[in-house]
């Protein structure tokens, strides 16, 4: 026999419990309808009939099409609303969120998020959808960080291959190369790393400007960290003829993060420093303990940055001014480190003395049983 709380919570159906339900939801500002699986509006409140100009009886109790016809060219069919509606309901999608777009005697735009519903026994009630207002600008730019983030999917899948079959080329897979095939060929691998980089750094941006990167994030060592990317970067270093030198004293700096992105932050960090390096030169990563977080500090040799580029080189797309394309690089990896430093609750910046060097640091929180 079910428990009488399950029963009151699946008692959705009662007058009462409807009428509370329906103030409840008339009360928000935002136009937002319910749908069961089979597709029949079951609420549809005060904002969404006042939008659309009718009364709820046009659309509560009727199937979803009622709506669709009101909203004319908005929505996609009622077809393929209803499959959506079920696959919600079935879990075989989650959270979606679309674009509406709304023609009235003006144009409106709504970012459609679409929730299933369920019982407190997992059984299927349906799904709530809101319309959020959106401003033209604010969808357009939705409509391009989408088209970027497919275009640079689809640019990847390719790219992987190219620079694969390019790899197995110089390794010798058939056979050895003449001097000059071998020249061409590392020059095709080097661009399409370039450009794999680029497709990466632009897909990261994308996530992010999306609010779409998600972080997990766990107590971590910050040592391990920066010894991974000090590895990682060791080849490129030697190629410049510089030396990474690791200074942690101490025990083990632990911080609240997630891995592959604290390794992808010092990575960059890394990179510059050493491209910006004269050769001979040392560069020193240094992790100290602050008041509750560990910071990270990233120490070059090389030009140094002028004082009114310091903020402006955190953009995207940003590079100190006369220096674009000369040392290669997108202008990425400083935008997305900032915004994954910011995500970790921290904070980055630069200090430098031009001529002299640059030192770039982090700092985000300690893990709390980093005793720190
Ligand atoms: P990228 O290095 O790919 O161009 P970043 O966003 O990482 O992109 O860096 C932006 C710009 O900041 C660089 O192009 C360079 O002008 C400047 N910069 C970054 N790190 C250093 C450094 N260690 N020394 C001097 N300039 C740097």
């Amino acid at each position: 026999m079910s428990p009488p709380s399950r029963k009151s919570s699946a008692s959705l159906a009662a007058p009462a419990d409807l009428e509370t339900l329906r103030a409840w939801f008339d009360a928000a500002v935002t136009p937002a309808f319910a749908v069961d699986p089979s597709g029949r509006l079951l609420l549809a409140n005060r904002a969404l009939v006042d939008l659309l100009g009718i009364t709820p009886d046009v659309l509560v109790g009727k199937s979803l099409s009622n709506l669709v016809a009101v909203m004319g060219d908005a929505l996609p069919n009622a077809d393929a609303y209803s499959r959506r509606v079920s696959r919600l309901a079935e879990d075989k999608e989650s959270v979606s969120d679309t674009l509406v777009e709304y023609h009235t005697d003006q144009q409106l735009f709504f970012k459609e998020i679409s929730q299933p519903i369920r019982r407190s026994d997992g059984a299927p009630l349906g799904c709530l959808f809101l319309w959020v207002a959106m401003t033209r600008e604010k969808q357009i730019d939705q409509n391009k960080n989408e088209f970027i983030s497919i275009a640079s999917h689809e640019l990847r899948t390719p790219m992987t291959s190219i620079k694969g079959s390019l790899d197995l080329l110089l390794g010798g897979f058939a056979g050895d190369l003449g001097e000059e095939t071998r020249e061409l060929l590392v020059i095709a691998q080097s661009g399409c790393e370039r450009l794999i980089r680029l497709i990466n750094d632009v897909l990261d941006i994308s996530k992010i400007e999306a609010g779409r990167m998600q972080l997990r994030l766990q107590p971590i060592s910050l040592f391990d960290c920066v010894q991974r990317s000090a590895r990682t970067i060791k080849s490129y270093a030697d190629g410049f003829q510089v030396k990474i030198v690791i200074d942690c004293p101490g025990p083990p700096p632990e911080v609240l993060g997630d891995r592959d992105r604290l390794d992808q932050v010092v990575t960059n960090l890394l990179g510059n420093a050493v491209k910006f390096s004269p050769a001979g030169g040392t560069v020193t990563v240094s992790l100290c303990p602050v008041a509750g977080a560990m910071q990270c500090r990233v120490k070059d040799q090389g030009p140094g940055i002028p004082p009114d580029q310091r903020d402006r080189i955190f953009g995207k797309f940003q590079q100190v001014e006369g220096q674009a394309g000369k040392k290669g690089g997108t202008g990425l990896g400083l935008a997305i480190a900032q915004a994954l430093i910011r995500q970790h609750q921290g904070r980055i910046w630069v200090e430098s003395e031009v001529d002299r060097g640059s030192e770039f640091i982090f700092q985000i929180p300690s893990a709390p049983s980093g005793g720190t």
